[in-house]
């Protein structure tokens, strides 16, 4: 079985650790690869780092504008590998065609908003400050730097930091979720083809040991992680502690509010689409939906009717809306969950636990799931499922929604349902979450905002994506220069 290799100096070499894990297809089971795993990696981030820095040294002296033209080649070729690339995702993560075809335009977009540094990266100037002495801004490059991916974005996270930080000047390393390595070995295929000095754009496989020698290593000036929460706050706390500066995106679980005035049929089909895309494994799935004066339960019932008729099966299929989820670990915990709500007091109105696809029976499949009534005062309410299971609670006006959404733990995303301007205004005013929808259902920045997230979703201060990523990867620098028309010497 073919193991996978990493990309380090510009070319690709064997892992020197032996140990590896499975890469596996979660509709079926098929192991697709086996990726470099353990302690021994280490060796590897090492080897990585040293490359890293001196094509740093050579890059971050190459005029901006032409670091940019590397990125105009690797959109070409994001563009025309678009199908290929697609169906890798979909092969190693699960996803539906439409969603792998849909992140990878997330993934170009971030590209072309990088084109513009020569822009976004200028500095400030102001002349004569005092008489002769004027003052200016730049920003410089940081050196090399890490970014550590999830799971279940496998093309699009890592280019909410990589065309920024290598058009600012840096080096780059990334470590993809020993998951869903394939699709980074493609882009790897694309990036080997740029025209950059060797070593400035590495890959390194593997797990925790991966990680923390990219956390610990000294040369290493910046992490980007994103993953769940636990390993977030591990990732910021043991990164700032070395000095670094760090970047950590978080877990969720986002809530919906739905107001008796929101448009009950197109509120019911995003929503359902917010809930069960990508398996509901997106740090931006709807999670809990809070019907607000339902007392007929017309959004109830509109929101039954149109997760019932949803099909679940092998993503790459064309009539197929949902895949499986990532692996067979997460599955049972998905459905352990389920239970717990059922056991909390949850009354169940669809069960999508014991789902057997057709063709596909050793497939990691739930089917979509509803809660109703999930108990407020337990431990369900505040756990991340990441799986496609909807939780419905009602409540009396949108104080009392506003007030729940607030308590929550995370803030990554909340969104409300309504025709009333007054109260989208009071919910994007008062909601504590880095990511508000009025009328959406996946509130996912475009590349020219910052991809936000506070509370527990979010451990930084600058995020992925547009100017904040700029701002992440190149540190200021401020030089006050005297030159007087006079001087008390000749030259
Ligand atoms: P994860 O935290 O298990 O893994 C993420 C990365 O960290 C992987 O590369 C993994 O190898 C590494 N890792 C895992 N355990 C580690 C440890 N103990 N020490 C060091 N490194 C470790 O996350 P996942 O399961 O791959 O992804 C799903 C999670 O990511 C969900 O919680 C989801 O909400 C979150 N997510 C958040 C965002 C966001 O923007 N906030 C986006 C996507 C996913």
């Amino acid at each position: 079985m073919n193991v996978l290799k990493n990309y380090i100096n510009g070319s690709w070499q064997v892992s020197a650790s032996k140990e590896t894990v499975d890469v596996v297809n979660p509709a079926n089971q098929e192991v697709m690869a086996k990726v470099p795993y353990g302690t021994d990696t280490k060796i590897d981030v090492s080897q990585a780092v040293s490359a890293a820095q001196s094509a740093y040294s050579e890059w971050r002296n190459v005029p901006v504008m032409k670091r940019v033209q590397v990125l105009y080649k690797l959109k070409s070729l994001l563009e025309d590998n678009k199908e290929t690339l697609a169906k890798i995702i979909t092969d190693e993560s699960g996803k539906t065609k439409g969603e792998s075809f849909g992140e990878i335009q997330r993934a170009i977009e971030n590209v072309e908003v990088a084109c513009g540094t020569p822009m976004l990266m200028a500095g400030d100037v102001i002349e004569d400050i005092a008489t002769g002495i004027d003052e200016m801004m730049v920003r410089q490059p940081l050196g090399v730097v890490g970014c550590i991916t999830p799971f279940n974005f496998p093309s699009m996270i890592v280019f909410w930091f990589l065309p920024y930080a290598i058009a600012t000047g840096n080096a780059f390393i990334v470590k993809p979720s020993e998951k869903v390595p394939m699709t980074m070995m493609k882009i790897f295929e694309f990036l080997d083809q740029l025209d950059v000095p060797k070593g400035l754009i590495s890959l390194v496989h593997g797990g925790k040991d991966s990680v923390d020698a990219l956390l610990e290593h000294p040369q290493i000036k910046a992490i980007s992680f994103v993953g769940s929460t636990p390993v977030a706050r591990y990732i910021y706390s043991k990164g700032t502690a070395n000095g670094k500066r760090v970047q950590a995106q978080g877990g969720a679980k986002n809530p919906v509010i739905v107001l008796p005035d929101a448009d009950i049929e197109m509120s019911s089909t995003i929503i359902a689409d917010s809930v069960y895309g990508c398996a509901g494994q997106r740090c931006l799935a709807a999670s809990t939906i809070i019907t607000v004066n339902d007392e007929k339960r017309e959004i109830k019932e509109a929101l039954f009717e149109t997760v019932k008729s949803r099909t679940t099966g092998y993503g790459w299929q064309e009539n197929v809306n949902m895949g499986p989820v990532i692996t067979p670990e997460s599955k049972s915990r998905i459905e352990g969950l389920i239970q717990m709500g059922i056991n909390e007091g949850a009354k169940v109105l669809l069960d999508g636990r014991n789902t057997k696809v057709s063709g596909f029976e050793k497939g990691n499949f739930i089917a979509p799931t509803i809660l109703e009534n999930v108990a407020l005062d337990k431990e369900l309410i505040r756990t991340e499922i990441f799986g496609p299971v909807m939780s419905l609670i009602s409540m009396k006006d949108i104080d009392e929604a506003l007030a729940f959404v607030n308590t929550g733990n995370y803030g990554n995303m909340a969104c409300l349902f309504t025709s009333s301007g007054a109260s989208a205004r009071k919910f994007r005013n008062e909601a504590d979450a880095g990511n508000i929808g009025i009328n959406i259902g996946v509130a996912a920045p475009m590349a020219q905002f910052p991809f936000s997230g506070w509370k527990d979703s979010f451990f930084g201060d600058l995020h992925g994506q547009g100017k904040h990523a700029i701002e992440f990867f190149t540190q200021t620098k401020v030089i006050i220069e005297r030159w007087p028309n006079i001087w008390s010497r000749k030259f």
